[in-house]
């Protein structure tokens, strides 16, 4: 072949290629070259090879192509290293490029046939990212104790992520199964849970709380949420609680404060009774207590279910609350069972505040839902005593009161000095 030759020649080249010269400058390009590279047609021609390779690798791919001349090696397309091409606007361009030495009127030059390889390094960019996401997914999955599974309903085929045989104490081959999850769920919560898996259609928002004995015999807290899968398949997320759970019974056991009223508890009751006997023991400051429960509560529970009855004690907890001073305090001691201690006073003005409560609570209209209630409570009280020999001893005397109360009307208040 000619010089001559070598313009259609190369125009029939199916891919974008250009023919360069020992001297590293453009002899021939054709139309897809000048394409890739951002060039008017033909306006590659004669140009300096290095234009259209970016400024950064200049230096070192004037010497491979020097080289290239001196020891033929030729680099097949989609084999070869990825390059990154310059067009003449600047911008670069992911390329791989298939390099051959011809020969051209007896002259030395290197065909280079060019391909857009932008494609391809999107792809394996996403792949990259992907990998690294599903490995973070993967990892946070581990660390979170969060494991999932997937039934198709269809094929009655079910799938689970590793972690979910992890969660189990099961080998990570083991084959997926629902029965396996009921199997080693805690004998107390299995119904629930045989259950919870038997009507996975209708699910879907559900979230179950069991405990599950692994094969060591350790027992986990799991929290299995079903959600709506794709198509016909449901989604299951299984979730390790066990450390949430000993923290929230850790929290529960050191709370001083009634879940239900808002009260203090009996825990805190106790310690404040010690506190203000030691108190009347050493500085002679009298307390008393007040001990007062609802009369016929299991009636109230009764007509008007247990729900109603937990938001009557509720309601009157408010009413009482709202009543003391800030040296008096509060407890729910268990059940329609409460307290109050009263600082700084004889049993005589503990008797005013109790007829007080008494009165209120006669005179109030709990409601809950669509009932409309009325309760009544009996008192006992008591002081502190100079021959007290422990602090329970004013309690003793309360409960006594309260008992006396009971058995006169009831919605009474009694003193037992
Ligand atoms: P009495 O006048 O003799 O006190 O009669 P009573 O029905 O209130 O009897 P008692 O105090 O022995 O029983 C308490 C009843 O209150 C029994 C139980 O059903 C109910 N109860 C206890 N704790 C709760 C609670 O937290 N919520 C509700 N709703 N009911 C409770
Ligand atoms: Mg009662
Ligand atoms: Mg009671």
């Amino acid at each position: 072949m000619n010089r001559n030759d070598l313009d259609w020649w190369i125009d029939l080249v199916p891919d974008a290629a250009i023919v360069v010269g020992r001297d590293q400058v453009v002899v021939a390009a054709n139309g897809r070259a000048d394409a890739i590279f951002g060039a008017p047609e033909g306006g590659l021609k004669c140009k300096a090879l290095e234009l259209l390779i970016p400024e950064a690798s200049r230096q070192a791919h004037r010497q491979y192509v020097a080289d290239f001349f001196c020891e033929e090696e030729c680099r097949a397309m989609g084999a070869g290293l990825r390059f990154q091409g310059r067009r003449l606007d600047g911008q670069l361009q992911p390329m791989d490029i298939m390099l051959n030495r011809i020969k051209v009127a007896d002259q030395e030059f290197t065909l280079a046939l060019i391909r857009d390889d932008s494609e391809r390094v999107a792809i394996q960019q996403i792949r990259e990212e992907l990998e690294t996401t599903t490995a973070r997914l993967a990892r946070a999955q581990e660390v979170g104790g969060l494991g999932w599974w997937e039934f198709d309903v269809e094929c009655q085929r079910l799938v689970w992520s590793p972690m979910v045989a992890a969660i189990l104490g099961l080998p990570e081959k083991i084959e997926a199964s629902l029965a396996l999850v009921a199997e080693h769920s805690h004998p107390d919560d299995r119904p629930r849970v045989l259950d919870l898996h038997r009507n996975l259609m209708t699910a879907a928002g559900t979230s179950l709380t069991y405990r599950i004995r692994r094969p060591d015999g350790e027992v986990r807290w799991l929290q299995e949420t079903i959600d709506h899968g794709t198509g016909n398949r449901v989604l299951g997320v299984m979730r390790d609680i066990t450390t949430e759970k000993s923290l929230e019974d850790r929290l529960r056991k050191e709370s001083v404060i009634d879940d239900l009223t808002g009260m203090y508890n009996r825990k805190q009751f106790n310690r404040d009774l010690k506190s203000r006997y030691s108190a009347f023991i050493r500085r002679g400051r009298n307390a008393s207590v007040i001990m007062y429960d609802f009369d016929h509560f299991k009636n109230i529970n009764d007509c008007h279910g247990h729900l109603v009855g937990d938001k009557v004690l509720r309601q009157a907890a408010r009413l009482v609350m709202d009543q003391l001073r800030p040296s008096d305090s509060a407890y729910r001691l268990g059940g329609e069972e409460f307290a109050i201690i009263t600082g700084d006073t004889v049993p005589e003005d503990a008797v005013q505040l109790a007829e007080r409560v008494r009165h209120l609570i006669e005179g109030a209209e709990f409601r809950a839902d669509d009932s409309l209630v009325r309760a009544t409570v009996s008192l006992g009280v008591s002081g502190f005593r100079l021959a007290d020999n422990h602090f329970e001893d004013i309690l003793r005397r309360a409960d006594r009161a309260l008992y006396q109360s009971k058995r006169k009307t009831r919605n009474t208040v009694s003193l037992i000095e």
